[in-house]
């Protein structure tokens, strides 16, 4: 089924050890739906971690593997495919991310908070965290996180900006002021944030961000592009109309494309 010309930028592949389908899948995937480009954006290796969890991320052994097969991809659909990666934004191991992702010959970086001080927060294993922590200063703590995230310069887009809602867990005060704030510093860092349809297909239900969040970036005038964070190659382009529709209701009339000059603005569907 045909859907929107649009690009997906967040897809993973098999290599992360938690999705299905090879990165030629994807791209296959992008042309039966009409997309106008796919990124594949797998998970960027936990280089800092000496024995990581392989449900987590590609091994480090795979990285050069990941990248010859994405370039092949790329010299066979000029143009149409970009090879990216997410990459956690991990405080504590800040330089070894820096380093890594400074040596690789990415179109564009995801960046992402999946962990707040250590815990997995958007890992099913890890819910009955939330139960023991104040959700507003999970919240507090995650929006700060990201903005500190975008205040690297090492992300091109954040991804899932309001993750910590995935599991539908709310946080009782009114985050408005605080999200007003994360989207002052997204602007000031010149980070494009995505729309990522992953969440609807989440226990939450929603897009990431929801449109709330969506409407105050809108306001401070934060770009907005696809995502839908594929783990299998049918989630390819999955409810982009959903996602164009959301960013409309938001007053975005633009989203942001990746091409051969970098990012550029283009109107919506
Ligand atoms: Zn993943
Ligand atoms: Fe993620
Ligand atoms: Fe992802
Ligand atoms: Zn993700």
């Amino acid at each position: 089924m045909p859907g929107l010309r649009l690009p997906d930028y967040h897809t993973h592949t098999e290599r992360c050890g938690h999705a299905r389908g090879r990165a030629e899948d994807y791209v296959a995937a992008a042309r039966a739906r009409g997309l106008s480009a796919v990124g594949i954006a797998d998970h960027l290796p936990l280089a800092h971690d000496p024995d990581p969890d392989p449900t987590l991320a590609m091994p480090l052994a795979e990285l050069d593997a990941y990248l010859a097969e994405v370039d092949a991809l790329k010299a066979e659909h000029p143009g149409f495919v970009l090879i990216g990666v997410e990459a956690d934004y991990l405080p504590a191991s800040l330089e070894v991310t820096a380093e890594l992702l400074g040596r690789l010959p990415l179109d564009y970086v995801i960046g992402s908070v999946h962990f707040l001080d250590g815990w997995g927060f958007d890992d099913p294993r890890y819910v009955e965290e939330y139960e023991r922590r104040s959700m507003d200063e999970v919240y507090r703590q995650y929006l700060r996180l990201v903005g500190d995230a975008a205040e690297t310069g090492l992300f091109d887009i954040i991804g899932h900006l309001d993750l910590v809602k995935k599991f539908g867990h709310r946080a009782s005060a009114d985050m408005t002021s605080e999200w007003e704030e994360l989207a002052a510093r997204l602007k000031r860092a010149g980070v494009t944030v995505e729309l990522n349809t992953a969440g609807l297909r989440k226990p939450v239900g929603e897009l990431y961000p929801a449109p709330d969040v969506l409407q105050i970036l809108g306001r401070f005038g934060v770009p907005l592009t696809f995502g839908s964070d594929a783990h299998c190659p049918e989630a390819v382009g999955r409810d982009f109309d959903q996602a164009v529709a959301a960013a409309r209701t938001a007053g975005y009339r633009t989203y942001v494309e990746i091409g051969p000059e970098g990012f550029s603005e283009h109107p919506l569907p």
